[in-house]
Parts: C-alpha cells; structure tokens; sequence
C-alpha cells in the first residue's frame, strides 16, 4: 500500500541558491563582491556606466527557499538540500537534485559529496528491522550526457540508449548497476565516475562544462528466489523493482547555452542541445509545480532520461550556484533569473 509522502511536509520543489567565495585569482584582480546574501534573500550590486561614462550601481533582489552563502559548509549544504528527502525515498518517491550554474561557480564542489552523504544516510535506513525484512537494497548507476548522447561512466563510457516500456517507465539499455551496502564502495565508484567524465586536451573543467553528470541512487525491492529465475529477461527483474530513487545532476556550465554561435559546429552543436536540454528542464520543473498532467519531457535527451523523477510522488531540489565577482554579473544575473522561474 502506497503511503502519501504530503504528509511528510516536504515541499515538493525547493530552489536554493549558494554562493561560493572570491577565488585568488579575483582577488589578487582586486574584483568587487557584489552579492550580498540577507537569510533567504540577496541583492546584486549590478555596475554599470551611463552614456556619460559615470559609474553607478544597479541592485536586484530575489527571494528563494533558501540562500548559503560563501561561509557555508558542504554537510550543511546536504542538510538544508537532500536531508529532508531521504525518509521520502522509502515512500515510493523520486527525487531529484540539480546543480545549475555557469562554469567555475560551484557546481562540481557542491555535487560531489551529496550522493555520498545520501547513500550514508539510506544505507543507515536500511538496517533497520523493517527495511531489511522487506529485502530492500541500494543501487548505483552514473552516466553523463554528452552531446545528446549517454554514457556510462561506471563502464569504459560504454554508449547507452534509452527505451520506453510505455507505462512511463524509461530503461537506460545497458546501463551498469551495482549493488552498494558499504560507504567506501560508494565513495570509490563515484570517484571511479568522476574520473571517467569527458575530459578533453583542453582540461577537465572546459570538457565536462558541456555534459550532465547523472548519478542514480535507487532503493529496489530484491526479489524472491523464485521470482528472479522465472523472469530473467531484463535489468529491471534480475535487482528488482525500484522502490524510490534519488538522481544527483551535475549539469552542464549553463553559458555553454549560448555557444549556438560559436564558429566550431561541434561546439555550436552542444550548445544547441545543452540551451535545449536547460530550457526543457525549467518547463518540466515548472509544469510539476502546476500539478498538470502533461509534463513536456519530450524536449530534450535530459528531461526524458528523468522522465519518471516528473511523474507521482517526485521531489525536485535545485541549487542554483552562483560566482560573486563583478565580471561574473551577466552570469549570475541570468542563473537566477532561471532560478527565480523555476520556484
Ligand atoms: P563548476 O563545476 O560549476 O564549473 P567547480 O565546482 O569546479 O565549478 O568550482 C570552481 C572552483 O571553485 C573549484 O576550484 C572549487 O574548488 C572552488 N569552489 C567552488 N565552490 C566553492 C565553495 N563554496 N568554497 C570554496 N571553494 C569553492
Ligand atoms: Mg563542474
């Protein structure tokens, strides 16, 4: 029987933004800071010059579920974003959690030890007596998109395709799984993942700026004996049916949207789908907080990958990450312009 998570309390998206610090580089440039964060709002110290060329400041202000600024900690990070979510997991949810932001804002540094702190905390549920009554185990998958296309970053960035099974259910065929009860085996495969993301010769950070970085935490339900040798025929049957799932999404730098002039047509390329893929992603978050039936998930290779975190029970947390510098303004500004339409 199926137990309502709104009971839970739960907000079913939450938009939460964080800032990282000044690096040395923008201060040894000597470059203003012109976020200031005030509890869950912040203002932007936009400069600007009149056609007289006389400085002058102009302030935006926004308003979210939660703002962190550079002083915040990655645990409480976890505990304002994916803590809350996690009983939820067990009560048949799908959850998602997004970092949004251009490239050097914080969005790896922010990604990276949540799954770890999750699957901490899930395994934690799990022993206890009435989760290991009802065989439940946890799974993990990574795989990035790149391009419009997937990869499996658990598996020599093998080349995966997507399969509908029309009862909403997406199956990502050959997509590697692996069954985790240990903390440090966790944290070795998505070390092993980070390692496998697109790194090209012109860095690791410019390469991986264009892809999205998915990785899947999911409660299965392991099944009887019997059960399992009678159906043997897909990924689904052999580890057993998803009881709720939590994806971490390190997403592609979101200026790499822009690069739809670039003159490489690779480059113009990726830009196309990464501008496709963000703007699908905001219409799908957007039609969920509608409650309406039809979500567009059909706009991009991203959106129909998460194509069941948008249907039933889902919860979406997005950090919108953002740089504080004054060159970075434009940047800023339009992350949270995105943000503040998601909310
Ligand atoms: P992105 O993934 O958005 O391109 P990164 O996560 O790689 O950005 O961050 C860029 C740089 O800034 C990295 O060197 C990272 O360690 C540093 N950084 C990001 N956020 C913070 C933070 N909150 N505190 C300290 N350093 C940070
Ligand atoms: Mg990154």
């Amino acid at each position: 029987k199926e137990i309502s998570t709104r009971e839970n309390n739960v907000a079913k998206i939450k938009v939460v933004v964080r800032k990282r610090p000044l690096n040395k580089k923008e201060t040894s440039r000597k470059e203003d800071d012109i976020v200031n964060v005030n509890e869950n709002a912040l203002t932007v110290h936009e400069p600007k010059l009149k056609v007289d060329l006389t400085a002058y400041v102009e302030k935006h202000e926004f308003c979210f579920d939660a703002v962190l600024d550079e002083h915040v900690t990655n645990d409480e990070v976890y505990r304002v974003t994916v803590e809350p979510i996690i009983p939820t997991i067990f009560q048949r949810t799908k959850a998602t959690c997004f970092a949004y932001g251009q490239t050097g804002s914080g969005k790896t540094f922010t990604m990276q030890p949540l799954p770890l702190r999750a699957a901490q905390d899930l395994i934690r549920f799990l022993h206890q007596p009435v989760y290991r009554s009802q065989r439940f185990k946890l799974w993990l998958s990574f795989f990035e998109i790149y391009g419009g296309k997937l990869f499996d970053l658990l598996s020599d960035r093998k080349k995966l395709c997507m399969r509908e099974d029309g009862r909403q259910q997406v199956c990502i065929v050959g997509l590697q799984e692996f069954e985790v009860s240990d903390v440090q085996i966790v944290k070795e495969y998505i070390e092993r993942g980070n390692a496998a993301r697109s790194t090209g010769s012109t860095g690791a950070n410019e390469e991986s700026s264009r892809s999205h970085a998915i990785l899947q935490l999911a409660i299965k339900k392991q099944p009887e004996i019997k059960e399992s040798k009678r159906n043997n025929d897909g990924n689904e049957s052999k580890s057993g049916k998803v009881v709720g799932k939590i994806s971490f999404i390190d997403l592609a730098g979101s200026e790499r949207g822009a690069d739809t002039t670039d003159n490489d047509r690779q480059t113009r390329f990726e830009g196309a789908e990464i501008n496709k893929s963000l703007l699908a992603l905001k219409e799908c978050i957007r039609a969920l907080d509608n409650d309406q039936i039809h979500i567009p998930f059909r706009g991009s290779k991203l959106t129909e990958v998460l194509r069941d975190s948008f249907v039933g029970n889902s919860r979406t947390v997005m950090i919108s990450c953002i740089s504080p510098n004054a060159g970075s303004c434009e940047h800023t500004l339009n992350t949270l312009r995105y943000a503040d339409r998601v909310k």
